[in-house]
Parts: C-alpha cells; structure tokens; sequence
C-alpha cells in the first residue's frame, strides 16, 4: 500500500504527499469508530483509486501533537523573538523554550527585526544573551524580514522537516513566511488591519514547502502554561541543566536546596547562567502552584 504525509485538509478531505504526486483522500468511517482525526502532518497509509484520488486506511503513531495550529509530528520550530518592538526578552524565551522542548521539538532561535537595533542600538544587550544561548548549543540565526539575504542561513534548516513558526504576537512571524514564500500573502499584524483580525478565526493549516522542508503556513505554539509539565521534568527541558543533572547527589534533585547539587555547583562556577536558572526557580514555583499538595 502507498504512504504519504498529509500536508492539508480540507472541507472533509485530506490532501496526501506522496513523493511529487499530492492525492486527495477522504478518511474512512474506521476513523470515526476509533476516533482518529487525521491531522496535518500525519504519516499515514492510503489506497490509491486512481493518480489523484484515494482514501486513507491508517494513521501512524505520531511523535507529537499541537493544538494551534493543530499539526502533528512537528521536528522543529522557528522560535522567533524580535531585537525591538517589543524588545528581546529572555524569561519569554526560556519559557518557549521550555515547551518546545518538553513536546520534543527542536528549537531554532530566530531573532527578527534586525534591522530595528541597528538603526536605534541596544545591540551589545542582545549579543551578550544571543552568546549564552549559543553556549547552550542552541542554533540562533539573526533575521530582518526586510532582508532577503538575512533569511539565507534559515533555510537549512528546513531541510527534510517539518516546522512551525513560533512566538509571541508582533515579533514578525508572518513577515518572515512572506518574505520566504511571497505567494501566503499572509496578513501581518499592523495597526491598521489588528483589529479586523479576529481571535476565533481559525484558518486552516497547510504545509508548504520551504527550502527542502515543509513548514506549517500558520504561526502558532502560542500557549504558554505549564499544564502538562511536572515538576521532575523540569530542569529536562532546559539542555544544560539536562547535562549536569547527572552529576546530582539525589537522582530526583530539583536543583533548589538538596546538598551535592550539580547544577546549582555550575550556577556558582558560571557554567550554567544565573538567568537561566532564575527563571527555572521560577518555572518550577509556577507548576508547583498548580498542583494540590498531598
Ligand atoms: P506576527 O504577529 O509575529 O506574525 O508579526 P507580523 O509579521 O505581523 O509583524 C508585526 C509588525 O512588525 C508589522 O508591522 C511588521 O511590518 C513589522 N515587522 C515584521 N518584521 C520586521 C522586520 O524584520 N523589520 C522591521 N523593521 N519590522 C518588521
Ligand atoms: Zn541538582
């Protein structure tokens, strides 16, 4: 049987990518049964009834699961976070981070608007954290969706994956997807249509391709609480943190008061920075809040 991925559905039907050929495939009522929804991005099986036309027979397991936009088996995302408007910042970023990486997705730090801080400075700020995080071993690509040569080093990225851009609201995600892919003609978020936009519209989702990859058309990873992280997961989320651990006395260290700790060692000695660890202290206030104490 042929195997694809679905990279668009619509109206009732799933659009199935199979090398070069795109089939268009209804679901089966075997889905209904066992309540599986095909989603973008599922790798599934399919019968072709003919070069165009098929049906879906099985969905496979999905290596993870967003909910906007609702895509599946997501590799990476393009964590995006603007120079200025509105300024970098770091406790934003450990906190999209931290959910990226808790969904096993791996996160490319796009800083956009480059352009900004060159024109109204700021820049040594930036550079100094864009050196810690390069430290941790994450990729940081500086972007303006101004300039097209500045989009060049993205576009390895892409290649044989599937990502989704991210971040807050304003930080130029759609500006970016333009710029790689004129033909979205993606609404971007000026003054002057922010309004028109309404919160509930829920546009479809597409994978298109970009480079040699395929990426979501539609921004999103915009939720940003902790719900499905407990407390032991944590400091797993934060890479250096991930490393250290193992050197912890207590094999459930939370890095906070236990004796021998490891991590709080490389807090002292400048291996792990003191932000980074702030804001894990008070990540894990947060969920500890959430939970009910027994
Ligand atoms: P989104 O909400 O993340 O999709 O952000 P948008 O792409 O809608 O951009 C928000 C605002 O920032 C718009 O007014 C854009 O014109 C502006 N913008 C986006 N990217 C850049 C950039 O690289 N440089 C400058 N100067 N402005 C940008
Ligand atoms: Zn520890």
């Amino acid at each position: 049987m042929p195997e694809g991925k679905i990279v668009k559905a619509l109206s009732g039907f799933y659009y199935v990518l199979d090398g070069n050929r795109k089939v268009q495939c209804r679901g089966r009522g075997i889905f209904r049964k066992n309540k599986i929804t095909p989603l973008v991005g599922d790798e599934v099986v399919y019968q072709a009834e003919n070069d165009l036309e098929g049906y879906i027979l099985e969905v496979k397991d999905r290596k993870n699961e967003l909910i906007r936009p609702p895509i599946s088996n997501v590799d990476q995302a393009i964590l995006v976070f603007s120079a200025l408007e509105p300024e970098f910042s770091p406790v934003l970023l450990d906190r999209f981070l931290v959910l990226i990486e808790a969904n096993e997705i791996e996160p490319i730090i796009c800083i956009s608007k480059m352009d900004l801080l060159e024109d109204k400075g700021g820049k040594s700020r930036l550079e100094s954290y864009i050196r810690d995080y390069r430290d941790i071993g994450y990729h940081v690509v500086l972007t303006s969706a101004l300039e097209e040569e500045s989009l060049q080093p993205l576009l390895p990225f892409f290649q044989e994956r599937i990502s989704v851009f991210a971040g807050q609201s304003g930080v130029g995600k759609s500006s970016l997807l333009n710029a790689l892919k004129p033909e979205l003609e993606l609404k971007t978020n000026d003054i002057s249509n922010h309004l028109g936009r309404g919160k509930h519209t829920t546009r479809h989702v597409e994978l298109i391709h970009v480079g040699d990859g395929l990426v979501a058309d539609t921004p999103g990873f915009s939720s940003l609480d902790f719900t499905d992280i407990e407390v032991e997961e944590l400091s797993y989320c934060f890479p250096e943190m991930r490393k250290k651990s193992a050197d912890c006395k207590f094999r459930a260290c939370t890095h906070t008061a236990e004796p021998k700790c490891a991590v709080k060692a490389a807090v002292e000695t400048g291996g792990i920075t003191e932000h980074r660890y702030k804001n894990y202290l008070s990540f894990l206030e947060e969920i500890k809040d959430r939970k009910p104490r027994y």
